[in-house]
């Protein structure tokens, strides 16, 4: 799969530049592999190649996949939205490492339960809104705030940060308003130092996006098709 280790060079190499740009270093960028459709053999190839964390937006497939995968050492990343329902077979999965799309009280309130259940924490991120963009999930700016404060609900859920997903654009200049706001939340909150709330992360920056997204401050970027190539 040379095309993968190709690509992988082409992403790094932009993340390296994007960073120097405004001066941060690029090891503060994590790269999920995002890895939805995609058969276990390139999982493992992008493994081999040192990528640890990959993403997936559907819970049974991230969880059929984790299962099968269990002998290799990688980090799994929720990225989809997450319906209440499936918020059991979350629990079972022994290597998710942080769920990006928390984006309701309601989910919180599942997840919380579920993880009281199993004894389990879970790391997570929420999913703003940024672009008031009608059909995709967050929370508004407003929302968040009144969310954050009730947190202190939650005691089973570790807030790690704050996630977007820009809407698709010919010129990935025109997402980075968004990125920017979403950056200026994170700091907001952080002011607020709240108990259970640690604002590490920020989840922003797709393969159109990406560079802009770091510019901004990002310091997970979700990348499929520019690693693995078009979705099938
Ligand atoms: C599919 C997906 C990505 C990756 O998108 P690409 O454009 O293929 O890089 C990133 N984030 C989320 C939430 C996704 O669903």
């Amino acid at each position: 799969m040379e095309h993968l280790s190709n690509n992988l060079i082409k992403i790094k190499d932009r993340i390296a530049e994007a960073a120097l740009r405004v001066n941060r270093n690029p090891d503060e960028v994590t790269v999920v592999a995002v890895s939805k459709t995609r058969a276990l053999d390139e999982i493992i190839a992008a493994r081999e190649l040192g990528i640890r964390d990959f993403g997936e937006n559907r819970v049974q497939e991230l969880q059929e996949k984790a299962e099968r995968l269990a002998e290799m050492d990688i980090d799994w990343h929720m990225i989809g939205h997450l319906q209440r329902n499936k918020v059991k077979y979350l629990a079972r999965i022994a290597d998710i490492n942080l769920i990006h799309s928390l984006d309701s009280l309601r989910l919180a309130r599942q997840m919380e339960k579920r993880g009281r259940m199993a004894g389990q924490n879970f790391n997570v991120l929420i999913q703003v809104n940024t672009a008031g963009d009608e059909d995709k999930f967050g929370l508004s700016p407003v929302e968040l705030f009144s969310f954050i404060r009730r947190c202190r609900e939650f005691p089973h859920l570790q807030i790690r940060g704050l996630m977007t997903i820009a809407p698709f654009v010919e010129d990935p200049e025109e997402v980075r308003p968004a990125f920017a706001r979403l950056r200026n939340l994170k700091e907001q909150i952080a002011e607020l130092d709240l108990p259970g709330v640690k604002m590490e992360h920020l989840s922003m920056g797709m393969t159109n996006d990406f560079p802009i997204a770091i510019e901004e401050g990002a310091t997970i970027v979700r990348i499929g098709t520019g690693l693995f190539g078009p979705r099938r």
